[in-house]
């Protein structure tokens, strides 16, 4: 790979690591690129935090969208709502608009991927571009991601008080209470969600966002309840958010390639 050619870049996904990467990296590689692959899906908070992260790096953050939304692809794919066994999602409106960005150039890809973690994230087969880990390579984990984040002064995005993850409001990979936690501060998005959601009466199909029940169920005061009970850990005023999501693993395992 040439140096002269080579551009760097740093996905943000709007979640606390690659955030706390972007934070690190600012004045180690002055030339990087930042950008954002936006779904048009994502929650109003990582819009809100994105644009604190714009100010803190002083630059502009690239907004990447699919040429094409969301809407446009579930009709491609016949009403088939993504899931972890069909994460069409992921391909269209995040790794597609990410590799045309980049185009032919040579690419050092920055990936926050910690040195406690046992993942790999997306990289991509184009050999013109190069993932490399940072956070890996200088052993940072998840404590010090906090401590770059609170140092800066940009904390953490406000959705982790109520959601272990970063990535579209209807990701499919969110447990029960993070959708009772949709439905309790974004009731408009909750109903959207919602509303993807169908039922073929004759066939007794049904595609809905978790395959065990759907929203309209979930929704119920009884079936809340019950989320609520069963949801282990709560925010009380004797432990900061930081200290609870110092101990959750559960953000480890998300969207992997949509930590572009
Ligand atoms: S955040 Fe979830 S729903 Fe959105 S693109 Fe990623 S996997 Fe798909």
């Amino acid at each position: 790979m040439s140096d002269k050619k080579t551009r760097h870049i740093l996905g943000l996904s709007g979640g606390k690591d690659s955030a706390a990467l972007a934070i690190y990296m600012r004045d180690r590689v002055p030339e990087m690129e930042y950008i954002f692959t936006d779904t048009g899906k994502e929650l109003p908070e990582c819009y809100n935090y994105i644009a604190q992260l714009e100010a803190f790096l002083g630059k502009p953050v690239i907004r990447l969208n699919s040429e094409r939304g969301f809407d446009h692809w579930l009709d491609v794919y016949g009403g088939l709502l993504p899931s972890s066994q069909m994460r069409w999602c992921t391909r269209q409106l995040k790794i597609r608009p990410f590799e045309k960005y980049v185009g032919d150039d040579n690419v050092v890809s920055y990936v926050g991927i910690r040195a406690d973690e046992n993942r790999s994230g997306y990289i991509s087969t184009k050999p013109n571009i190069k993932p490399v880990f940072p956070f890996k390579e200088d052993g940072i984990t998840k404590a010090d991601v906090f401590r770059i984040l609170e140092e800066s002064g940009v904390g953490i995005p406000k959705y982790y008080e109520w959601r272990s993850r970063s990535g579209c409001f209807f990701c499919f990979f969110q447990r029960k209470s993070e959708w009772a936690g949709l439905l309790e501060r974004h009731p408009d998005l909750f109903e959207q969600a919602k509303s993807y959601e169908k039922f073929d009466r004759e066939t007794g199909q049904r595609f809905t966002w978790s395959q065990s029940e759907s929203l309209e169920e979930l929704a119920k005061p009884a079936r809340l309840m019950e989320i609520r009970q069963a949801t282990p850990k709560t925010l009380d005023s004797s432990r900061t958010l930081v200290s609870l999501l110092a101990n959750d693993d559960s953000d480890d395992d998300e969207c992997l390639v949509c930590t572009l």
